[in-house]
C-alpha cells in the first residue's frame, strides 16, 4: 500500500463528519485494510497489558471498534444509499476480512482474561453502572461465544457451532429451492379473476423471465411462485378458489418432505404441479438443530438454549415470556374465534357455498375490509405532505422532549443534493445532528426505512462526541407539475408511521446522556428493548391531535377528514384478535422447542399440540411451517421470537402513561415526556432496561394497553 492511499484517504480521515463529497468505491479497500491492520497491531499491543485499568484497557479497545466503526460504517451506508457495481465489488473484497477481525475480538481469552482482571477491580475501576453492565456484557459475550472453556468442551463446542452453521446453511436452502421448484402458470381470464393490475404485470413479468417470453399483463401467461410478493396478493385476491387451495397447500408443506410422522401430502408431490416437492424435508434438520443447540448450552452450563438466549435479554425468564404470551392468547383467542365466525358469515352472503377453509380467509378478509374501511392509501397521500409532516413531528418531540429541531445552517457534505441536515438542541445547546435522506432512488438505494448510526456519543475528559444519525426512507419525491404546479413529496399513512417509527429509534441514539461509547444510545440495549423507542412514536399518529399537526392537503391546507381517520383507526383493529394469536403461535412454539425438546419427542407432535390451541381453523394433516421458519432456524430469532410481542407490550404501556396523564393536559405531558426522555431516552444501554423502565413508570408493563390499542377488552 502505498502512503499516499493512506493519507488523502477520505474513508480514513473523516473528522467530524465523513466527507460524502469526496468518498468512492476506490478509497473503500485501502481504507478498510489500513483501518484492520491497525486494528490487529493495536490488539496484539492490548493482549499484552497485565494490569487492566478503564484507561489502559477499555479507552484503546475503544480507539479499535471507533475507528472501523467508522470506516466501515461510512461504507455501509453507501451501500445502502449509493450503491454501485463498484462500490459492491469493494465491499465484497473486504467484508471477509472485517468478519475474520471481528471473529478475532470476539473470541480473544486474553480480552477476556483481561476484562476478568477489570471485573476483580470493580470498586475503583467500575466507578458507574454504565461501566459495571459495560464489562458484565463483555465477559457475558465472551462466555457465550464459548472463550471460557478449555480441552474437551471447547472441542465440542466449536465441533457444535460449525455444525449448526452448516446445518442453518442447508435450512435456508432447502427453502430457497423448494419456493423455486413451485411454478404455477396461469392462462387464461378466468384463472386470474380479481387479481389486481400490478399483480398481473409482475407475474408476467416471471413468466416471461422463465422462458414464456411472449407473456404480458393483459393476456399473460402470468406465473405464481412462492415468493410473499407473489403467493400473498394471489391468496388475498384470486377468485378461483381451487387455485387458492393449490397455492396454499404448496406455501404450508414447503420444505416438509412427505410431511412429517409419516402423513402422505393431500396432493400430488411433484413441485411443478402444486405441492411442495418432497426432496426438500427439514424436519429431520430441525430435529438436529435443537439438539445440538441444547449440548452447546449444557457445554455453557445452562439448562437449555432458551436460557442462552434469555442471558442477554431484557425478558428475565422463560415463565415471564410464557405468562405473557399466554395471558394475552386469553384475550386474542375468544376475539380470533368471533373473527373467523364473522368472516365465515360474510363469505357465506358473498355465495361461499362451502365451511370457510384455510385457502379462504387471506381472500375474504380482503373483501370484508374492502366493504367496511374503503379507503385507499391513495387517497390519503394529498393530506400528507412530507414537510408538514416533518413540522408535526419535530414539533411532537419538542413538547414531549423540550428540544428543538433546527435545520443545519453549516455547509455539511452530503451523498445527494435531496438529503438534509438537522441539528438537535437542548436549553440552546447543540446535542446532536441527523441526515434525513427521504426520497427513494432506484437503482442506487435500497427500499424500506431505517435508523443507522453515523456518530456515537462519548464523553471524557480530552473530548465530547455529539451523536449522529441516519434516517433513511424511500417515500415519492416531489414532481414539478406544469399544469398544477410544484407538488411535494406525499406520504402514504403507512410511511407516516414507518418515519415516527424511525425517528423514535434516531431520538434514543440522539438523546442519549451516556458517555461511554459501549453502552450510549441504542449501544448495549438488549435487542428485545430496542423496540421501544420506535413503536413508541407510532401510536401518536393514530392521535387526532397529532393528524392536526402533521396533516395538511397539500392544495387547500385542509386537515384529514375526520370520517377518513375514524376509518384508518378501525382499520387498524381489523382482525387484530388472528393476527395477535398467529404472532403468539410462533412465539411460544419457538420458546417451547428451545426449551424442552430433547429430541425424545417428535417435533410435529409438539407444533400440533401448540397448534391445537393457537389457531381457529384446523391446520393442515402435512402442515410444515416450521420447515421455512428460518428466523429460528436459519436466523437470529432462536428463543426470541417472542421479541415482537414484548417490545409492543412496552411500547403500549408506555404510551398509555401519556394517556393516562391526559393527552390534552399540556402540563401532564410536558413533565411526562420530561421523565421519558431521562430513563428511557436518556439511558440507553447503560442500565438494565427492567430497571429503567421501572423508573419511567414505577412499576412493570402490563400487557393491558396493547389488548385496548388493538380494540380487545382485558381479561377481567
Ligand atoms: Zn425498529
Amino acid at each position: 500500500m502505498s502512503a499516499p492511499d493512506v493519507q488523502n484517504n477520505p474513508l480514513l480521515n473523516q473528522g467530524e463528519l465523513p466527507d460524502f463529497t469526496k468518498i468512492t468505491a476506490e478509497h473503500v479497500v485501502p481504507a478498510v485494510r489500513e483501518a484492520l491492520r491497525l486494528g490487529k497491531e493495536n490488539l496484539a499491543r492490548l493482549e499484552q497489558v497485565t494490569d487492566p485499568t478503564w484507561n489502559n484497557f477499555v479507552l484503546p479497545l475503544r480507539e479499535i471498534s471507533r475507528r472501523i466503526d467508522r470506516v466501515w460504517g461510512a461504507v455501509n451506508h453507501l451501500m445502502g444509499v449509493k450503491n454501485s457495481d463498484a462500490l459492491r465489488s469493494a465491499h465484497e473484497t473486504v467484508q471477509p476480512e472485517m468478519v475474520e477481525f471481528q471473529l478475532q475480538i470476539s473470541q480473544s481469552r486474553a480480552l477476556y482474561n483481561g476484562w476478568q482482571k477489570l471485573q476483580a477491580k470493580a470498586d475503583t475501576e467500575l466507578t458507574t453502572p454504565a461501566r459495571a453492565r459495560i464489562v458484565a456484557a463483555a465477559l457475558r459475550d465472551a462466555k457465550l461465544a464459548g472463550v471460557a472453556l478449555e480441552g474437551d468442551a471447547q472441542k465440542r463446542f466449536n465441533e457444535i457451532q460449525r455444525d449448526l452453521a452448516s446445518l442453518s446453511t442447508r435450512f435456508s436452502n432447502a427453502v430457497l429451492d423448494a419456493t423455486k421448484a413451485f411454478q404455477l402458470l396461469l392462462k387464461t381470464a378466468d384463472e386470474v379473476a380479481g387479481l389486481p393490475e400490478s399483480w398481473r404485470a409482475i407475474a408476467a413479468q416471471t413468466a416471461a423471465a422463465n422462458g414464456h417470453t411472449d407473456a404480458n399483463t393483459n393476456s399473460g401467461p402470468w406465473l405464481v411462485t412462492l415468493d410473499f410478493p407473489s403467493y400473498h396478493p394471489f391468496l388475498q385476491h384470486a377468485q378461483n378458489r381451487a387455485l387458492r387451495e393449490q397455492v396454499y397447500r404448496a406455501t404450508a408443506t414447503r420444505a416438509g418432505g412427505r410431511g412429517a410422522g409419516g402423513v402422505q401430502p393431500a396432493s400430488a408431490t411433484d413441485g411443478k404441479t402444486g405441492h411442495s416437492s418432497e426432496k426438500w424435508n427439514n424436519w429431520p434438520l430441525i430435529d438436529e438443530i435443537l439438539k445440538l443447540r441444547r449440548e452447546e448450552a449444557q457445554i455453557l452450563g445452562y439448562k437449555n438454549f432458551a436460557e442462552v438466549s434469555l442471558a442477554g435479554k431484557m425478558a428475565p425468564d422463560v415463565a415471564k415470556i410464557r405468562e405473557m404470551l399466554v395471558n394475552l392468547a386469553k384475550v386474542a383467542r375468544p376475539q380470533a374465534k368471533a373473527e373467523i365466525a364473522a368472516l365465515a358469515t360474510f363469505a357465506k352472503e358473498q355465495g361461499l357455498n362451502d365451511e370457510l377453509q384455510l385457502w379462504d380467509v387471506a381472500f375474504y378478509s380482503e373483501r370484508r375490509r374492502e366493504a367496511l374501511y374503503n379507503y385507499t392509501d391513495e387517497e390519503l397521500r394529498p393530506y400528507f405532505p412530507l414537510p408538514k409532516v416533518l413540522d408535526g413531528m419535530f414539533a411532537l418531540a419538542e413538547k414531549l422532549f423540550a428540544v428543538k429541531i433546527r435545520k443545519s445552517t453549516e455547509n455539511v457534505p452530503l451523498w445527494h443534493n435531496d438529503v438534509q441536515f438537522f441539528d438537535v438542541l437542548a436549553d440552546g445547546n447543540k446535542i446532536a445532528s441527523f441526515y434525513l435522506d427521504p426520497y427513494a432512488r432506484s437503482g442506487e438505494k435500497r427500499g424500506g426505512a431505517w435508523m443507522d448510526v453515523c456518530r456515537q456519543r462519548e464523553s471524557t475528559a480530552q473530548q465530547t462526541i455529539l451523536p449522529v444519525a441516519y434516517l433513511v426512507c424511500n417515500g415519492t419525491p416531489p414532481v414539478l407539475n406544469q399544469v398544477e404546479g410544484p407538488r411535494p413529496s406525499l406520504m402514504t399513512f403507512s410511511e407516516v408511521e414507518t418515519l415516527f417509527h424511525e425517528f423514535g429509534h434516531g431520538l434514543q441514539h440522539m438523546l442519549t446522556r451516556v458517555d461511554e461509547y459501549e453502552a450510549s444510545g441504542i449501544s448495549n440495549v438488549e435487542w428485545d428493548a430496542v423496540e421501544l423507542p420506535s413503536q413508541f412514536m407510532e401510536n401518536w399518529v393514530f392521535e387526532r391531535s397529532v393528524i392536526d399537526q402533521i396533516s395538511g392537503h397539500y392544495q387547500t391546507g385542509e386537515l384529514l377528514p375526520q370520517a377518513l381517520f375514524e376509518k384508518i383507526v378501525a382499520a387498524k383493529n381489523y382482525m387484530a384478535g388472528s393476527q395477535m394469536l398467529r404472532q403468539l403461535y410462533f412465539s411460544l412454539i419457538d420458546i417451547e422447542l428451545h426449551e424442552k425438546y430433547d429430541g425424545s419427542q417428535q417435533v410435529v407432535d409438539i407444533q400440533k399440540a401448540i397448534a391445537a390451541d393457537y389457531t381457529v381453523i384446523a391446520q393442515l394433516p402435512d402442515d410444515a411451517f416450521l420447515c421455512s421458519f428460518t428466523h429460528i432456524f436459519a436466523g437470529g430469532y432462536a428463543a426470541g421470537y417472542y421479541s415482537y410481542k414484548w417490545a409492543e407490550v412496552l411500547s403500549a404501556d408506555a404510551f398509555a402513561a401519556f394517556e393516562e396523564a391526559g393527552l390534552a393536559n399540556e402540563k401532564a405531558l410536558h413533565e411526562l415526556g420530561r421523565r421519558y426522555r431521562d430513563t428511557v431516552l436518556a439511558l440507553g444501554g447503560s442500565r438494565h432496561p427492567l430497571e429503567i423502565y421501572r423508573e419511567f413508570r414505577g412499576r412493570d408493563a402490563t400487557i393491558d394497553a396493547l389488548l385496548r390499542h388493538n380494540g380487545m377488552k382485558p381479561a377481567a
